[in-house]
């Protein structure tokens, strides 16, 4: 006997660990997850697809939906709102899907808070010092965001710990491959079978 409801998985980790390009890969290659398209402020950057990266919204829009209680977390990074809609997760996990929140540490914290049933995974590249390096090789940033993402980065690194994974980034495929391997063994943890409740 076991549950057939999905994983709700946050992936965390700072601007920089390739977070996009893992999350993408994993979505692509596992036909049962789910990726939760969030809200946000930001401007879009080229080739952002409205509705498949980002809802983009006003800051007013962004505060209305906080007033009406449509975010199940938000926060406030680099400058710019970024929030997980409630709408469609609980209906995904009951249909058996894992559901993928890539959101930064603050909206991790507060997941955990409001949902004890979510994975924490934190990703990580193999140095710190590739950050850096792959925040100014991508050239989507202004070197006032990139200063913002650095030091938000520095606190995230410290509060590592707190997650219930650590995955490090060295290789794409591994890092998906680990990731899958996490849902699969939380699919089986006791606190999800009926028999142990
Ligand atoms: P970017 O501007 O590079 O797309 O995202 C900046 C940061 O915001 C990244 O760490 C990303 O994971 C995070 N982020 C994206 N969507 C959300 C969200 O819905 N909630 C929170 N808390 N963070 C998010």
């Amino acid at each position: 006997m076991r549950t057939n409801n999905g994983v709700l998985a946050v992936v965390s980790g700072p601007s920089g660990a390739g977070k996009g390009t893992v999350v993408s890969a994993l979505i692509n290659s596992c036909g049962s997850c789910f990726l939760s398209v969030s809200a946000t402020t930001r401007p879009p950057r080229e080739g952002e697809i409205p509705g498949k990266h980002y809802n983009f919204v006003s800051r007013d829009e962004f505060e209305d939906m906080i007033k009406k209680g449509e975010l199940l977390e938000y926060a406030e990074y680099a400058g710019n709102y970024y929030g997980t809609p409630r709408r469609d997760i609980d209906l995904l996990l009951s249909e058996g899907k894992d559901v993928i929140l890539e959101i930064d540490m603050q909206g991790g914290t507060m997941v955990r808070e409001k949902r004890a049933d979510a994975v924490l995974i934190f990703l990580t590249p193999p140095l710190i010092g590739d950050i850096e390096k792959r925040l100014r090789g991508r050239n989507t940033e202004s070197e006032d965001s990139i200063k913002k993402r650095l030091e938000t980065a520095r606190r995230e690194l410290s509060g590592a710990g707190s997650y219930d994974y650590i995955v490090i980034n060295d290789s794409v495929d591994m890092a998906v491959e680990d990731i899958r391997c996490i849902l699969r063994a939380e699919r089986c943890s006791a606190s999800r079978n009926p028999l142990a409740l």
